[in-house]
């Protein structure tokens, strides 16, 4: 499927990927680490698109464009890139996204469009406060949060 085919693109996408990869090198360089070639591919083909990438459908690509990529290679870009915050892993599609606000300390909520299947990727602090509140009141450390809202984009709604 080409950009034009997909009508929730009505935006700019290159300027998506130009700032995602501009916010990568920076953070990278910032925490004395290295956008090594495969990390930086691995990152630019998962924000191919506001889809979700599985780590299979990663790896597919990577082989065809002659990486050496094993497994095991694949699977420790992934890991890179998300303990560094520049992708999050999307539970429910059990695939990978590109982080809207890498650059920002924040908590990723998904909203997945049950019909082209892109993800919009919002910040809440008050439903973030909210739930760490409630964990704490059970004596329980918060140390991740998974929230996937499944429905319709605006985009498919209006088609
Ligand atoms: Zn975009
Ligand atoms: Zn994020
Ligand atoms: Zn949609």
């Amino acid at each position: 499927m080409t950009e034009a085919d997909s009508h929730s693109h009505q935006h700019n996408h290159n300027d998506c990927i130009a700032s995602a990869l501009a916010i990568a090198e920076a953070k990278c360089t910032e925490q004395g680490q290295r956008l090594t070639k495969v990390r930086r591919r691995a990152l630019e083909l998962i924000w191919e698109s506001h889809r979700p990438l599985g780590a299979y459908q990663l790896l597919a690509k990577l082989v065809e464009e002659g990486f050496n990529s094993a497994p095991p290679t694949v699977y420790r870009a992934l890991d890179f890139l998300l303990e560094a915050g520049l992708i999050h892993k999307v539970e429910s599609m059990n695939a990978y996204l590109g982080c809207t606000q890498a650059d920002k300390n924040h908590t990723g909520y998904f909203l997945i469009c049950q019909d082209c299947h892109d993800v919009l990727e919002f910040d809440y602090q008050d439903i973030h406060s909210s739930l760490e509140n409630k964990a704490a009141a059970h004596g329980f450390e918060l140390r991740s949060e998974t929230i996937e809202l499944t429905g319709r984009c605006a985009s498919c709604k209006d088609s």
